[in-house]
This record gives structure tokens, sequence and C-alpha cells, in this order.
């Protein structure tokens, strides 16, 4: 028997799903069982992809959109969030929660500074 795929070749083993000679290039071994290439490609590559193309588009977020929030934290967060909140919106309000919390995080660093500067230029 020849190799479905390619004529001029011995087959080694024969497709379990449509029955196929398979040489040892088209040999696909799925668990204990013997596949061509475009059988093993519609049992197992398709349905992985067709899963992928379902899922909601989540993780298609830059990453590059971390750094609204961190350089101008709540705008940017916001800005961040209003954008990408249809493309994944758990990664959009996390990054409004970051631009929130870094916003807070600035107020506390500059209350604190200003208290410092406070006691050790008072004047006495
Ligand atoms: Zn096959
Ligand atoms: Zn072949």
């Amino acid at each position: 028997m020849k190799c479905g795929y390619h004529p001029e070749v011995d087959a080694v083993a024969s497709c379990v799903n449509c029955g196929k000679g398979v040489c040892i290039l088209c040999k696909t071994l799925l668990g204990e069982k013997i596949y061509c290439q475009p059988c093993a490609d519609a049992i197992f590559v398709k349905p992985a992809e067709r899963r992928v193309a379902e899922r909601p588009v989540e993780g298609r977020v830059s990453g590059a959109w971390w750094l609204m929030p961190i350089f101008l934290t709540w705008l940017g967060g916001l800005i961040a969030w209003l954008v990408n909140k249809d493309t994944d919106p758990r990664t959009a309000r996390n990054m409004l929660i970051l631009g929130i919390v870094l916003t807070a995080a600035w107020i506390l660093l500059w209350v604190v500074w200003a208290a410092c500067v406070a006691v050790f230029a008072a004047p006495y």
C-alpha cells in the first residue's frame, strides 16, 4: 500500500479514520491510534482553534495600555478602561483599579511629603 498523500512512498500504516495509507511523514499518533495528517487536524487542531476563536477576545488587550494608569494614574486608568472594556472587561477594570490605587498612593505620598516639609521647614 502507498501513502494516500505521497503516492511514491510506501505506507507504514493506515489511518483509523479514513483508511488511507500513511507514510512515516504523514503518520500522526493520537493516543494509541494512527491518523493521517488531515484527519488528525480535523479531529484535534480544528476544534482547539474553534475553541480559541469562540472565547471572548480576552487577553487581546495590548500590554502597553498598562502604561496609561501608571503614568496618568486615574485619568489613564479611565481612558484604558473606556477603550478596552468591550475587548477585555476584566483587564480593563484592573487598569481602572490600578489607576485609582496609584492616584491614592500619589495623594498619600504628597500628604506625607507636605507634612515632612511642614515639620522640617518650620522656622524655629
Ligand atoms: Zn485519515
Ligand atoms: Zn505521506
